[in-house]
């Protein structure tokens, strides 16, 4: 049977991560991305153990940890309260800090080495082309070219906001949200021991929630969470210095403090929880944040987006050596399998935006009931293992001497 023409809309996570499994597994994919490279917006880089597990049995972890793109054993710690004792109870799983642009680069030269594998930076996807009720092409737009690309499979990897949820006729059903986040990244190179060496979510009570991480490069992640207008505080340095600095602990404000200017890099992370009811149409597929958008309660987006690709490869290939089709019965078994654990993850954040809108005492009251609770059950919070079991049988390990040159990331 001929290889189906596969494109993928998105060289994101959960783009490169299927493409790399489809790919090294003989069958062609086109990825359309529309930045020109993978240096696109920064992103928090946590990515949970089940994860990791699993880039470290295909070889492609250890490449990371020598190009210096990703931090071990980043343990991920909840606290509440000004003064930091009471810790959150759980979980205590080790997840690892990734270089987003550095993973989907080693990717891409894994990929590169097949010659059924196309990447289309700086190519926009429009819309989706129909005719008789299935998706046939996707209308992009490059060097200001309106164009069109054909395929037999799309794969919609496009991530939060995603327009073709609606260009495909999918419904969207979305969660109350409470606050924004405000993401603020430091060069700390000329500091480097004051970076935390885990990630650290401090809850302060009535939905106010700052949370930081160590990245590579000797950076600093810093998330600044509260209800109301965040575009506008970061606009207004005095106030956000005066908000922010004293939720900081003393190792970390002096570095925060003097390099908090117009200069740093920022973004505003609308906190979106939703998903598509349905996550495919007649030839055309979703995944990751394009079907199920996360808050960042939980450091979940990346690991869930990319165990939906370990699932979807795993049926997608099965059907492929099978000479089945690819059709919405191979997708269904795709959604049905992921579906508990969107479902889970999102009422957990849901649960989450509420509680931490409480006042700091009785986030106090309720994390100590919690910790003895869990402890008499012998229970570890649950999250960074994932909730449903995944195993990735098409992530190809690769021979090392198949391993890209050092580039030096
Ligand atoms: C500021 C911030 C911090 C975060 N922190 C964390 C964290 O610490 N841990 C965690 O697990 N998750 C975190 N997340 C969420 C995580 O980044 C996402 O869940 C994850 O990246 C989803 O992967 P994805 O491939 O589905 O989508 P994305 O990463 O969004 O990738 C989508 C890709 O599609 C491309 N694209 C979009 N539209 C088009 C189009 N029309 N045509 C062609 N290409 C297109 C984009 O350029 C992008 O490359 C964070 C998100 C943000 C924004």
């Amino acid at each position: 049977m001929k290889p189906p023409r596969i494109v993928i809309v998105g060289g994101g996570p959960a783009g490169m991560v299927l493409a790399y499994q489809l790919v090294s597994n003989g069958v062609p994919v086109r990825v359309l991305e529309r930045h020109p490279d993978f240096e696109r917006e920064f992103r928090g880089e946590l990515l949970q153990a089940s994860v990791v597990e699993a880039l470290q049995q295909a070889g492609l972890f250890s490449v990371l940890i020598e190009r210096g793109l990703a931090l071990p054993d980043i343990e991920r710690r909840m606290y509440a309260g000004k003064h930091r004792t009471v810790r959150v109870p759980g979980p205590q799983e080790r997840g690892a800090v990734v270089s987003q642009p550095g993973m989907l680069a080693l990717l891409h030269e894994l990929c590169s080495r097949h010659p059924h594998y196309q990447l289309d930076f700086g190519t926009t996807v429009l819309d989706a082309v129909q005719e008789d009720g299935r998706v046939v092409a996707m209308k992009t737009r490059r060097d200001g070219v309106e164009g069109r690309v054909d395929g037999d499979l799309f794969i919609v990897c496009n991530g939060r906001n995603s327009h073709l949820r609606r260009s495909c006729g999918l419904e969207t059903e979305s969660f109350e949200t409470t606050a924004d986040a405000l993401w603020l990244r430091f060069d700390l190179s000329d500091a480097p021991e004051a970076l935390p060496e885990s990630l650290q979510v401090h809850m302060f009570g009535k939905g106010l929630v700052v949370v930081f991480q160590p990245s590579t490069n000797h950076r600093l992640h810093l998330a600044y969470s509260e209800p109301g207008d965040l575009n506008r505080l970061r606009k207004d340095l005095p106030e956000l210095r005066r908000r922010l600095l004293p939720t900081l602990p003393e190792t970390l404000r002096p570095h925060v403090e003097r390099k908090l200017d117009e200069h740093t890099d920022w973004q505003v992370l609308k906190i979106i929880v939703d998903r598509v009811r349905r996550w495919h149409a007649p030839g055309v597929l979703f995944l990751g944040d394009a079907a199920h958008t996360l808050s960042p309660s939980g450091g979940q987006g990346l690991n869930l987006a990319l165990r939906d690709t370990f699932v979807a490869a795993n049926h997608l290939l099965d059907a492929l050596q099978a000479e089945r089709p690819l059709d919405a019965a191979v997708f269904e078994r795709i959604q049905a399998e992921r579906q508990p654990e969107v479902d889970r993850v999102q009422a957990g954040q849901t649960r989450a935006g509420q509680m931490v809108l409480k006042p700091l005492g009785v986030l106090h009251l309720m994390f100590t009931v919690l910790g003895a609770v869990m402890k008499l059950a012998g229970k570890k919070m649950q999250g960074a293992g994932g909730v449903t079991a995944v195993e990735p049988r098409y992530l190809a390990p690769f021979a090392r001497s198949d391993a890209p040159a050092n580039s030096g990331g």
